[in-house]
């Protein structure tokens, strides 16, 4: 794992600013003290999730997500803690040295096969660079694939007689290593070349690591004229983009990025000199692609082939891309080939015509819904105005919602704009009387603790523990925290804690109606005896249970006695 030293990662904390940054990502607007947006955490139509500027934390109250501005970061872009305190400190100007970024880049548990795979990358170019296989490169070349592209893309070959893997046993990986990443199979007749007389392209992380491979045959043969690495441990087909890396920086500046099927679209792009593009490499694109997607924070333009397939794609993809709030539009390709087709038939200008021909995501659900809904048919079209309600209803802009709604009405003489929205999500509010983790006692004490020093000083000495478990466990991390500084930083605290029960609860505490404003020595006393009496109690409980079991009368009146003076002590105390 990689690491940031502690303080440098409280400077961090200290020296960004929640609001800032959450911003960043999604709408906020100002409420009272605090700062309100929808949660991207769930399907929020109005909004849950409110940030804190004061205390530097947010809280959703429909999910129950919440945190400090790393966490937020963090389950936002599906990227480590460490990875989060970077972006951070990119979003809000602070240096981190080369060192430090450095370690956070490669997950050493990774590295064996970026090495493996770089020393396939290496030996593949080599091979298809070789006179040999002149054939190949002419292949490529026929394609429009000339030797830039091959060099941007490191295209190579992967000849037959199992080279790759004699090539690789040659430079000491083991076969383990080579099974693992995906290169090599094992099989009943011993050790193959996975891409055995493929040509191969590599596919790297967003970090550019080279994770996997794709491959296409280059012999007529009844296998795949495409296979991919299987999912390695570093390779999980539905969390990568192809050419993300690449991509990045140009998709930034144009503030665009065009998203395609494979890497051959990709390659056809770059052929018409357009260079901000990314494939999600198979049809189906996933949620952690689309995380990705909108962490480019650009426009997003997706350019799929114009077959049945492609456009039942568009509509996969469109549906959970606006369910996540994602901004993009549609290549309105009604031509029915994929970007190389197109450049073969009409030519580079042709696709870069094409894409900037695009409809909205809603002018697409209109045509493709109206194929797969019969609108004579009266319950279809009910079904149709629903589905449309719902697309629609995601608009921002109140003149197109407007307009949308108008030609729904003249396809369906339903008028949606004015049925009553249910709510899909029920709100979880926490109220204030219920203690999830613990009970009101341990609250107070907690509440007490977490506003001074004296507080903890007193529970040490008079307590010293608490009965649920979680709340136990928070009240040792405030020990703990207090042996560095004098007084709580949330923010800063919860990045000290491991358990998710532990920070919600001290999220939850944070923001308690009743949570003391300063040191109440009373009320601490109270809150402890309190818990004092409850122990006493379970002992007692405990006692009692055991007197019933005994049959030596001896014994039971020995236990009586104890439970005795238990109680005497009891009322002593209170
Ligand atoms: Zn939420």
């Amino acid at each position: 794992m990689a690491r940031l030293s502690e303080d440098k990662i409280n400077e961090i904390r200290s020296r960004s600013d929640i609001v800032e940054v959450v911003s960043k990502y999604i709408p906020l607007t100002k409420k009272g003290k605090n700062f309100v947006g929808n949660c991207p955490f769930h399907n929020d139509h109005d909004p849950s999730l409110t940030v804190s500027q004061d205390k530097q934390i947010y809280k959703c109250f429909a999910c129950g997500a919440g945190g400090n501005v790393f966490n937020f970061v963090s389950a936002y872009e599906n990227i480590s803690f460490v990875e989060s305190v970077v972006e951070v400190a990119k979003h809000s100007n602070i240096q981190i040295s080369d060192i430090e970024i450095e370690t956070y880049q490669q997950n050493p548990k990774f590295v064996s096969y970026y090495k493996i795979n770089q020393a396939f990358i290496d030996y593949t170019s080599y091979i298809l660079k070789s006179s040999v296989n002149n054939t190949i490169v002419d292949y490529l070349h026929k394609r429009g694939i000339n030797d830039d592209l091959i060099k941007i893309f490191q295209i190579g070959y992967n000849p037959n007689d199992n080279a790759i893997y004699n090539y690789l046993k040659a430079k000491k990986f083991s076969d383990e290593e080579m099974i693992n990443a995906n290169i090599v199979r094992l099989t009943s007749q011993g050790l193959f070349d996975v891409f055995s007389t493929r040509i191969t392209i590599p596919i790297h992380d967003k970090h550019g690591n080279p994770i996997a491979f794709t491959a296409r045959r280059t012999i007529e043969s009844d296998e795949a004229k495409y296979i991919n690495t299987t999912e390695t441990d570093c390779y999980i087909k539905g969390n990568v983009l192809f050419n993300y890396h690449r991509a990045l920086p140009i998709a930034k500046k144009l503030v665009r990025v065009i998203l395609v099927e494979g890497a051959m679209d990709t390659i056809a792009f770059y052929k018409a000199q357009i260079e901000n593009v990314v494939a999600t490499l198979g049809t189906a694109c996933t949620k952690e692609q689309l995380k990705l997607l909108k962490q480019m924070n650009v426009k997003i333009c997706v350019c799929y082939d114009g077959d049945d397939a492609g456009i039942n794609a568009t509509y996969k993809f469109g549906k959970l891309a606006s369910e996540m709030g994602l901004d993009f539009e549609i290549v309105n390709n009604k031509s029915k080939l994929d970007p190389d087709e197109i450049i073969e038939q009409f030519g580079k200008d042709e696709l870069i015509a094409l894409s900037h021909k695009t409809i909205s995501w809603i002018d697409f659900c209109f045509e493709y819904l109206q194929r797969k809904y019969h609108l004579e048919n009266y319950s279809q079209k009910v079904e149709f105005a629903k589905e449309m309600k719902i697309e629609i209803d995601r608009i921002k802009e109140s003149f197109l919602k407007e307009n949308y709604f108008k030609k729904l009405y003249e396809l369906t003489q339903f008028d949606m704009s004015k049925s009553i929205q249910t709510p899909q999500y029920e709100k979880r509010y926490i109220k204030k009387t219920h203690f999830k983790y613990g009970e009101l006692a341990e609250y107070e004490i907690l509440g007490q603790m977490m506003l001074s020093k004296q507080a903890v000083n007193i529970f040490k000495n008079d307590l010293g523990f608490l009965i649920s478990p979680v709340c136990n466990q928070l009240s040792l991390y405030l020990i703990n925290e207090y042996r560095k500084i004098d007084e709580i930083q949330i923010a800063d605290l919860l990045n000290q804690i491991k358990e998710e029960e532990v920070k919600d609860l001290l999220i939850d505490l944070s923001d308690w109606e009743l949570a003391p404003k300063e040191l109440n020595i009373q009320v601490l006393n109270d809150a402890i005896s309190k818990i004092h009496d409850k122990c006493l109690e379970s002992r007692i409980k405990e006692m009692t249970e055991l007197a019933i079991k005994m049959s030596n009368p001896l014994d039971k009146a020995r236990i009586m006695n104890e439970i005795i003076e238990l109680r005497r002590s009891q009322n002593k105390e209170s």
